[in-house]
């Protein structure tokens, strides 16, 4: 029997589960068990995902050749671009307010909610753990990230002996929570099954339900189209000093890729050989930023981060203050940084940003049905910022590139 694709997979959840959710009422306690189920199963790999592939990745990036002028300019260009997707979302997130004043049935369940009531100095100070493990069985991602970045730099400080053993064993660690990852996301229809019946159940109202749903989803294409078609196009014009379209052009391939795939990762051959051969960024650079940009520089899912954890904040009916924002933002940019390039690791990291500010990490229920096709449309932006990055550091560094449209 031919396999039904992923997306149709989730497609069919998502519509059994409001048809259960609005006509077999009843029936929605033995089927929401397996949306409990599924969300359990994306906070098991949190914390081992979020440890491993940032470990990882700083060793690696410590051990590359050429460290140094190229890195520095890399991560400059990675962290900006990231912030400006993160104020991209902030705003238009807080113009289009698709979570405020809605009756979803959520506000009730805010009573006795954990707040986080520390300054931002405060939440800064507790970055660093008193005691690791405390963090690691509290879920305190803020002390976990920290000592992740430590622990992955100072590999690369050890003998080279260590540092290989160890980079490898990390390396190998990661591969394996991505097969886990990979292996619970496989669950998501029938996640979604589950916690959208009982959502669209409990829900007040179905068109509320719908209508603030499709508001928050209009509020991330339009952040996404922002930071595509207008953000990297000035920048490419400006520092790669090359026609952005001739250059989003060279990228269709692997842009529909990642569209398709909804994996930075899996897309990663394709875009490494558009931004070489077709923009003619050098080997040296494409080798160096794109591997590294696949995980690492990921503006879309950043953008979405900061949306989503906001939305979900408004729908709890909490508002959050301007510091609280500033740790959104933060904690947005270390989601997107520590987010696998795989599909739908974004979601998964959405739970650093709750705890960070005290929300509740069933929030992530809310956005689940629609992560799926969200993903798609960030992954591409994932890695068109990528290539963006090549030509731009390329021509930082005196290359020519291959437009003759300029
Ligand atoms: N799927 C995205 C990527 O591979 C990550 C995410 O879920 O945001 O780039």
């Amino acid at each position: 029997m031919k396999k039904i694709a992923f997306h149709w997979q989730v497609l069919i959840g998502l519509i059994t589960g409001i048809l259960f959710g609005v006509f077999l009422k009843e029936y929605v306690p033995y089927i929401s068990w397996m949306g409990v189920l599924f969300l359990r199963g994306l906070r098991m790999i949190i914390i081992p995902l979020v440890l491993t592939s940032i470990i990882s990745g700083i060793a690696n990036i410590g051990n590359a050749r050429n460290f140094g002028r190229l890195g520095l300019k890399t991560m400059f260009y990675y962290t900006t671009t990231s912030l400006l997707a993160i104020l991209t979302g902030l705003f238009l997130v807080n113009q289009f307010k698709p979570g405020v004043n809605a009756d979803l049935g959520l506000i009730k369940k805010v009573d006795g909610l954990d707040l986080m009531q520390d300054s931002f100095g405060g939440t800064l100070i507790k970055i660093i753990p008193t005691n690791i493990f405390e963090a690691f069985s509290n879920g305190d991602m803020l002390p976990i990230i920290f000592f992740a970045l430590l622990f992955g730099f100072f590999i690369t400080q050890t003998s080279k002996k260590s540092s290989v053993f160890m980079t490898d064993l990390f390396n190998s660690f990661f591969e394996v929570m991505m097969k886990i990852t990979m292996f619970v996301i496989k669950f998501t229809p029938i996640g979604i099954l589950g916690i959208v019946s009982k959502a669209i159940s409990e829900a007040p109202s179905i068109t509320e339900f719908a209508g603030r749903m499709g508001i928050y989803m209009l509020t991330v294409l339009v952040g996404l189209f922002i930071h595509a078609m207008i953000t990297l196009p000035v920048l490419v014009k400006a520092f790669g000093r090359v026609n952005p379209f001739w250059h989003l052009k060279n990228m269709l391939t692997p842009l529909i890729t990642a569209f398709s795939t909804a994996s930075s990762s899996a897309t990663l051959p394709l875009t490494m050989n558009a931004v070489e051969f077709k923009s003619g960024v050098s080997n040296k650079i494409t080798s160096f930023t794109l591997p590294l940009g696949a995980t690492v520089n990921m503006d879309g899912t950043a953008l979405y981060e900061c949306v989503a954890a906001l939305f979900i904040a408004q729908a709890y009916g909490v508002e959050l203050t301007i510091a609280q924002q500033a740790i959104v933002v933060f904690t947005a940019l270390l989601a997107s940084i520590g987010a696998a390039g795989i599909p739908m690791a974004g979601l998964v990291m959405i739970s650093i940003i709750l705890s960070a500010v005290g929300l509740p990490l069933e929030g992530v229920g809310l956005i689940l049905a629609v992560d799926p096709l969200l993903d798609m449309f960030r992954t591409t932006v994932n890695v068109y910022s990528d290539s963006c990055g090549a030509v731009i550091i390329a021509k930082s560094e005196g290359e020519i590139l291959n437009d003759k449209t300029n």
